[in-house]
């Protein structure tokens, strides 16, 4: 599998400490992606400060398996290893063993999904994976194709899908310009109360330029979006929670 980073000590991609997978390759172009060199599926070159460095690295499953398992003593009952990218279930057939094993060890696995995925690969892991984070993003289906080249039907499809078998966390990326209008607002809305009781928890996630460094050494130009102001996400917070009745939070990830 190919793999740009394992992150140990993550506190933010699922319930206690975490070892975080990232997994290159993408169906998505998210004009706000503050992960690029996880967009393509192929290992990329580049050079930065006139060092020269690869996006990306072939793992085998004994690899990942051995560096998760490092930090076994502190994953407590609660902590494991989670799957992000990228979209992991682009490669679910080359993770479905790994899955297998971090549960005979009793490792809690849990994955980051935009659901843009063929449905084989989800139907493939969910018996493996403890929990779910998936995507919201713009939920009109012309707009979707247009500005993040996602089939909306596809997402739909998954998600109903997904919510017969598991209770998963929804995250809504909050971005001016692109999630961020009263249109998309109401139609997240609408699809959050059709899953409502598949829905664990709903998180709005405030972007960040963490990723613009990573743009420059793939000589792309940078994500261009409308900054969220930190009163309008607790607004659409209040908002969101008056009409679906679950409690939301804010998050910066
Ligand atoms: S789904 Fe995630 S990784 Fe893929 S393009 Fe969108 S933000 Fe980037």
């Amino acid at each position: 599998m190919i793999i740009t980073n394992i992150q140990r000590f993550s506190l933010h991609d699922g319930p206690g400490i975490r070892t975080t997978v990232f997994m290159k390759g993408c169906s998505l172009r998210c004009p706000w992606c503050s992960n690029p060199e996880n967009l393509n599926s192929f290992q990329e070159y580049y050079i930065k400060d006139g060092q020269k460095g690869i996006y990306g690295k072939d793992y085998t499953v004994a690899e990942v398996f051995n560096e998760v398992m490092k930090d076994k003593n502190f994953y407590d009952c609660n902590g494991g290893v989670t799957f992000s990218g990228g979209e992991a279930l682009l490669q679910a057939e080359k993770i479905l063993p790994l899955l297998q094993k971090f549960k005979d060890e009793g490792i809690t696995t849990a994955i980051e999904t935009c659901l843009f995925v063929p449905t084989k690969n989800i139907e493939l892991v969910v018996p493996f994976i403890d929990f779910f984070y998936v995507d919201m993003k713009i939920m009109d289906k012309k707009k979707c194709r247009d500005k993040i080249k996602g089939n909306l039907d596809l997402y739909k499809k998954n998600l109903d899908f997904l919510s017969s078998k598991k209770k998963f966390t929804v995250r809504v990326p909050v971005i001016g310009g692109y999630t961020d209008n009263s249109e998309n607002r109401r139609l997240v809305a609408e699809e959050i109360n059709r899953y409502r009781t598949s829905i664990i928890r709903i998180e709005l996630i405030k972007e960040h330029n963490l990723g613009n460094s990573k743009y420059k050494t793939l000589s792309l130009p940078l994500p261009q979006y409308v900054d969220v102001s930190d009163e309008l996400m607790k607004k659409y917070k209040e908002e969101l929670e008056c009409v679906v009745g679950i409690p939301v939070e804010v998050c910066k990830i």
